[in-house]
């Protein structure tokens, strides 16, 4: 594989701009590798600087799930476009994106649009504390809720992958009224509680966490969440942003029927494009500005080219349901390969699959928290990774993230990539 100019392009970058990268994840640190350069994606599709094409597995970490460049969604685009790309007004886009959510998840009354999911998910925090009038937040161990400094606390995603446990830069301060407690661990939950119930503001939670790879809810564990939460007036936050009209139209509240007092969505409701939400109950949104007291804003939010790429990608989604069991029959097929070629190679393997969305993890115990994920062979992934990649399958480089389907992967791409798992098992 020839990948002479993406390593060109990586070594300016890397020159310029921080690892040579906008995101930690993309250096393919983890991995050991210099990362493609990509220069255009169609449907399942992904192309390189240099010319490689491979079947794409990341969707831009989760947002294309109708394939990249789909016509429907570029003509959208291209036609608000050419009515001007930003008023720092409203307009009616802002309006349809915000029915079309409040009227598929019902929880959500109100919403206000951002421009990303940290942007989201920062907003959602400082309103459940306007709210409450209270300072603690609890969040849960390998769950990533964007790069806020409250939310630093032992954030899992990027950080994992690149090896370091916190960030720097975040003040003691910023982080001592953020609690965090281990996925999954209703004992712990129930203690902390008792101590903290009175304190807390707001639990926030990935219904599914999708960055520590994908860990399922325990039978029990979100209901627990929420009954608590219930219990003592706390404000329940689900960080929809990889769940949300992923794992079902509703998000995972839909598929688990519980529902929060608020929810962050993210790029998916952009179709791509640089977008976040939160919204919730009435009565809690009412307290941001300019209605309330709690101060949050944005110039681009709202933005007309983002809302038409979501409003597209939301209504194809909408109107054409079977798109949700089609591709949660494509990972079923890549979950059972995976589990195959374990079997057949005695590589210990776990898959955890919610939907379209699946890790394999090498190990061979099950994962269900941080801990136990971080039980992986990261060596196996890394030469499974690499033989990935020659094979001509982009997946996420890190053991840590999800394989996200999409309705563009065809009979032909799960086949191929069939076949490409069993030959990098057979190489491990
Ligand atoms: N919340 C979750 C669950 C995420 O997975 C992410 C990013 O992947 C974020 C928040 C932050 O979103 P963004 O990268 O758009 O800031």
């Amino acid at each position: 594989m020839n990948t002479e100019k993406s390593q060109l392009l990586f070594e300016k970058s890397r020159n310029i701009i921080p690892g040579g990268v906008n995101s930690p994840v993309r250096a393919y640190k983890s991995v050991g590798m210099t990362p493609p350069f990509i220069k255009s994606a169609q449907g399942s599709k992904i192309i390189d600087v240099d010319g490689n094409e491979y079947i794409d597995y990341v969707g831009s970490w989760g947002p294309m799930i109708l394939g990249h460049a789909h016509p429907e969604v570029v003509s959208e685009i291209k036609r608000a476009c050419e009515d001007g790309t930003s008023y720092g007004a409203p307009t009616e886009k802002e309006l349809m994106l915000a029915e079309i959510i409040i009227d598929a998840v019902p929880s959500v009354e109100m919403v206000r649009m951002v421009s990303s999911g940290t942007e989201a998910v920062m907003s959602a925090v400082r309103v459940a504390r306007g709210f409450t009038g209270r300072d603690k937040v609890l969040k849960f161990e390998g769950c990533y809720h964007g790069h806020s400094d409250g939310l630093l606390a032992k954030a899992g995603s990027g950080l994992l992958t690149t090896g370091v446990p916190d960030s720097a830069g975040v003040p003691a301060d910023y982080v001592k009224n953020t609690i965090v407690a281990p996925y999954n661990d209703c004992d712990e939950l129930e203690n902390i509680f008792k101590r903290y119930a009175n304190d807390l503001a707001a639990v926030i939670v990935e219904p599914v966490a999708g960055n520590m790879g994908v860990v399922q809810p325990k039978e029990g564990f979100l209901a627990l969440v929420r009954e608590l939460t219930l219990k003592h007036g706390v404000i329940l936050i689900f960080d929809e942003v990889i769940t949300g009209f992923r794992v079902s139209f509703k998000g995972a509240q839909g598929y688990f029927e519980i529902e929060p007092d608020m929810t962050v969505f993210g790029k998916i409701i952009g179709g791509g494009m640089p977008v976040g939400a939160y919204g919730g109950r009435k009565e809690i949104m009412s307290v941001i500005s300019p209605i309330g007291p709690v101060y949050q804003a944005g110039t681009l939010s709202g933005n007309p080219i983002a809302m038409a790429a979501g409003i597209k990608t939301l209504e194809i989604l909408r109107d054409n349901p079977h798109i949700y069991k089609s591709i949660e029959e494509k990972a079923v097929e890549l979950e059972k390969a995976l589990l195959d070629s374990s079997k057949q190679y005695g590589i210990p393997l776990k898959v955890n699959r919610m939907g379209s969305l699946l890790s394999g993890f090498f190990t061979g115990e099950d994962v269900t928290d941080l801990k136990t994920a971080m039980k992986c062979d990261v060596e196996h992934f890394r030469k499974y990774f690499r033989n990935m990649l020659q094979s001509g399958i982009y997946m996420a480089p890190s053991q840590f993230e999800a394989i996200f389907v999409s309705s563009a992967h065809g009979k032909e791409d799960i086949e191929k990539t069939i076949s490409a798992v069993d030959y990098a098992f057979s190489k491990l």
